[in-house]
């Protein structure tokens, strides 16, 4: 891959700045003490219930594209028909056990070589951004990356309203950036929504731990990432 044409770098954050199966381990493990917690079963399970729930319904309205409704709202409304549980409700829920209680254990999964790697990237003058289907600035912060990135855009952001991998947000960053997708390179770690989306807005990708994709070609390259420290030494190279 011709790093030296890429001007800015664009990151999804789940999965990708940090590594997801420690933090559903620890997750699950507070999810565990639950009944003890709350005193209540039924209280548990309704928890449980929206958690699950509201990740269905995200995944399903990826397919709604670039709606005229709000998607933050949409959301909400949806996993409350199915739950039975006011919308204000899940969203207070899922706010809490999907956004903050997370928090204090990110630093510690914070994926390995990210902090070496952004730092060099600003020493090139390299922008950063990051484009995530959930509201990414708290977990920014809680990862200690927030100072190396300029610009942080989420699917549900007024101007974007578009769940990946619809190409709308990668575009979105694109016009902050003043820069064409060429030159925007998107690392991320789900092939069909983080590497379909980069295609679909003419950026060439990475993911993380998988493989490089050029939009011209459309085909999978040789060339794999398995790491920041890999991603890096692209960029020393
Ligand atoms: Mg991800």
């Amino acid at each position: 891959m011709d790093i030296s044409k890429v001007r800015a770098i664009l990151f999804d954050l789940d999965g990708t700045l940090y590594y997801q199966p420690p933090l559903r381990m620890l997750m699950g493990f507070e999810l565990s003490t639950l009944p003890l917690t709350m005193g209540s079963l039924a209280k548990t399970r309704s928890v449980l219930e929206v958690i699950k729930q509201f990740r269905t319904i995200r995944e399903e309205l990826r397919h709604l594209g670039n709606p005229s409704e709000c998607l933050k709202e949409i959301q909400y409304q949806q996993a409350s028909k199915v739950v039975g549980v006011k919308a204000e409700e899940v969203k207070r829920i899922v706010e809490e056990w999907m956004y903050h209680r997370p928090l204090k254990y990110l630093k510690w999964c914070r994926r390995m070589g990210a902090i070496s790697f952004f730092t060099e990237a600003q020493r090139r003058g390299i922008k950063i951004g990051v484009f995530s289907d959930y509201p990414a600035q708290e977990k920014l912060e809680a990862l200690e990356l927030e100072s190396f990135v300029q610009l942080v855009l989420c699917a549900t952001d007024k101007e974007i309203n578009a769940f990946k991998p619809h190409p709308r947000g990668f575009l979105r960053a694109c016009e902050c950036w003043g820069l064409p997708p060429q030159e925007v390179l998107y690392v991320g770690d789900r092939p069909e929504v983080d590497g379909k989306g980069a295609l679909a807005a003419g950026m060439p990708c990475m993911m993380v731990g998988g493989t490089f994709q050029r939009p011209s070609q459309g085909s999978v390259s040789e060339e794999n990432i398995s790491s920041f420290r890999g991603l890096q030494q692209l960029l020393s190279s």
